[in-house]
């Protein structure tokens, strides 16, 4: 299935599973390496990051626990945006943190996210995301510590990354070939 419709968008497969696979292998070999005798957190970033996750964490064989957790973002009374993190339900302080992220895009939602965990006091935070769009951020990161693939800037699906809810459960990644690129 090399092209899919989803409501009107056309999507083409861009990133196969036997790719993304191999490249977690690499990144988990890694974090092992890294964090053996560290007992890290992994913490994912749902929804988008519940496969990317699982496998990743079948590649990292040292003791380790995770959790995970939702960005919730709303109005408040006073018209100020507030972003809310929920979900960690464990303590974490001191603790040695990994978020894992589907998708680095502007970088609004990770900034939010290691507010937020920063505010529970932990020890260290590091990031490793399947994707990131490097012209699209508008934050600079010292703690980004794996970055799967770095695409252009293209909307994709698949892999745990939606469209209108639809897509998550596609093992490969798919681009949209629909709009023109200054529209995406
Ligand atoms: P941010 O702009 O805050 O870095 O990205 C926020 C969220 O937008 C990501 O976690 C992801 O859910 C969604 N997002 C960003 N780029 C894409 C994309 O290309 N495809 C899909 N399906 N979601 C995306
Ligand atoms: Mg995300």
């Amino acid at each position: 299935m090399n092209r899919i419709t989803i409501d009107n968008l056309d999507f083409e497969v861009f990133i196969e599973y036997s790719q993304i696979k191999k490249r977690i292998r690499l990144m988990g070999i890694d974090i092992s390496v890294k964090y053996s005798n560290r007992n890290p957190v992994f913490i994912g970033v749902l929804n988008g990051c519940f496969m990317f996750m699982a496998d990743l964490l079948k590649q990292v064989h040292i003791p380790c626990e995770l959790s995970f957790v939702k960005l919730a973002s709303y109005q408040g009374t006073q018209q100020e945006h507030i972003n809310e993190l929920f979900g960690v339900g464990m303590d974490i302080s001191g603790r040695e943190v990994i978020i894992v992220e589907d998708i680095i895009d502007s970088g609004n939602s990770l900034r939010h996210t290691i507010d937020a965990l920063e505010r529970l006091n932990v020890s260290s935070i590091s990031v490793c995301t399947l994707l990131m769009k490097p012209s699209c951020l508008k934050h600079t990161f010292d703690n980004i510590m794996y970055v799967g693939f770095e695409i252009e800037k293209e909307f994709v699906v698949g892999y745990g990354l939606d469209y209108n809810g639809q897509c998550r459960n596609l093992p490969d990644i798919y681009k949209n070939v629909s709009l023109p690129q200054n529209e995406k």
